[in-house]
């Protein structure tokens, strides 16, 4: 029979919300770089592309791995010497209640697992808003409805406590926090951290600690695990080579499960569920992970010195522009300075790409308040680069709404 009319292959439903903003953008940079413009990519958090190296010792110890013919699957939990690496890099943490550790293709994957393996349809889990959008991209795909909880742009963008209150229900099974966080770079406080644990404790949540930036600080606060403060709560503790070993592309991230025994047994076996089911991480690349945590970490002040210097600039210069400010950023390499424009941030970052050729990411791409408007800058290149990049912003800003 001839077929006369093309049937079109609808994608499911549920991925309608799902969205990913940091890349989602690059469309409309393909087109400028089509009209033959460079862009200056400030989206995406990747040191690797402003020339920070991974360094050499982990690149040998991959190398190695891939020579020795360590080429074929790893087990499902991840390899040996990688568990044993990140539980001893848990305890010098101040984790001390350690249930269980596993590898993942990157905290992407972590994610993607323990969010799976706790979450029922009708449930819901408090993300921070704004987040890292990769949490409600997941939570879109479960079908899952957005909770979210803010954080105080007042308060240096630490959680609004009264709001992550009013947001707990009895179909809320736990809580994301991002720390360092990502976009703000805010750094949590001890006593956040408590009272956090306070709540977790009395609604029975599971915690879900980011902490993929932990050892990026700028400033002289000291970072404190979640899990430490609060051995008795269930806790995920994420962690990867991404940031702190500045090798995303190796796609290495880790859980690590604290709690009570008993009670986290029956989510740590489904987490084995699905990492079996996903057979294992990438293999040669586990073999870095002993390494990055036990051998020389001289990598980390330099990279932070550049970083300080870098999130000065940003500072300072999004201060001076008139309409925008922004809380400086005490962890990881984002800021998200604050603009006070008449139109959606969206339009914003799309004619700083077509008339300025810099992309940043809209406020709206990781959720803010009502009447609020932002953009998330990747301070990761160097000074010239940010200040060449900070004057187009400078120019559009003045140009659409002086
Ligand atoms: N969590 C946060 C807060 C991040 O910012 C990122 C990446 O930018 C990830 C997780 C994902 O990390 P990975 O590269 O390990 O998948």
């Amino acid at each position: 029979m001839p077929i006369t009319q093309t049937r079109e292959i609808a994608a499911a439903s549920r991925l309608e919300n799902v969205r990913y903003a940091i890349r989602d953008l690059a469309c409309i940079a393909d087109e400028v770089i089509k009209q033959g413009h460079k862009v200056l990519p400030l989206n995406v958090g990747d040191p690797n592309v402003f020339g920070f190296e991974t360094p050499a010792h982990l690149v040998e110890a991959v190398y190695k791995a891939m020579r020795e013919n360590k080429n074929g699957y790893a087990p499902s939990q991840g390899i040996k010497e990688a568990l044993d690496a990140i539980r001893g890099e848990a305890a010098r943490k101040g984790i001390s209640n350690v249930q269980d550790v596993f590898v993942t293709t990157g905290v992407s994957e972590t994610v993607d697992l323990c969010l799976t393996a706790l979450l029922n349809p009708g449930e819901d889990l408090l993300t921070p808003c704004p987040d890292y959008p990769m949490y409600s991209a997941v939570l879109a795909k479960l079908g899952i409805p957005l909770n979210a909880y803010y954080l105080s742009e007042e308060d240096a963008w630490q959680p609004d406590l009264a709001d992550l209150k009013k947001k707990i229900s009895p179909r809320t099974r736990g809580i994301v926090l991002i720390n360092p966080n990502n976009p703000t770079g805010s750094v949590c406080t001890r006593k956040m951290l408590e009272e956090v644990a306070e709540l977790a404790r009395r609604h029975n949540l599971v915690v879900f600690a980011d902490e993929i930036y932990d050892k990026l600080i700028l400033d002289d606060d000291e970072h404190i695990a979640f899990a430490a403060v609060a051995p008795d709560v269930p806790t995920v503790t994420f962690g990867g080579l991404s940031k702190n070993y500045l090798a995303p592309g190796w796609r290495i991230g880790w859980g690590i499960v604290s709690g009570d025994a008993a009670a986290v047994k029956p989510y740590c076996e489904g987490i084995h569920r699905l990492l079996r089911a996903r057979l294992c991480a990438n293999h040669p690349e586990q073999y870095a992970i002993k390494p990055a945590l036990e051998g020389p970490q001289d990598h980390l002040p330099i990279v932070c010195q550049k970083l300080r210097s870098r999130r000065d600039l940003t500072v300072k210069t999004c201060n001076s522009i008139p309409r925008m400010s922004c809380v400086s950023p005490r962890g990881a390499f984002y800021a998200y300075p604050r603009i006070d424009i008449p139109e959606g941030d969206e339009v914003f970052v799309k004619e700083l790409i077509l008339q300025k050729h810099v992309m940043v990411v809209h406020g709206s791409g990781f959720g803010q308040k009502p009447s609020t408007k932002h953009f998330r800058i990747v301070f990761l290149p160097d000074e010239k680069t940010l200040a060449k990049a900070y004057a187009a912003i400078a120019e559009l800003m003045k140009e659409r709404y002086s």
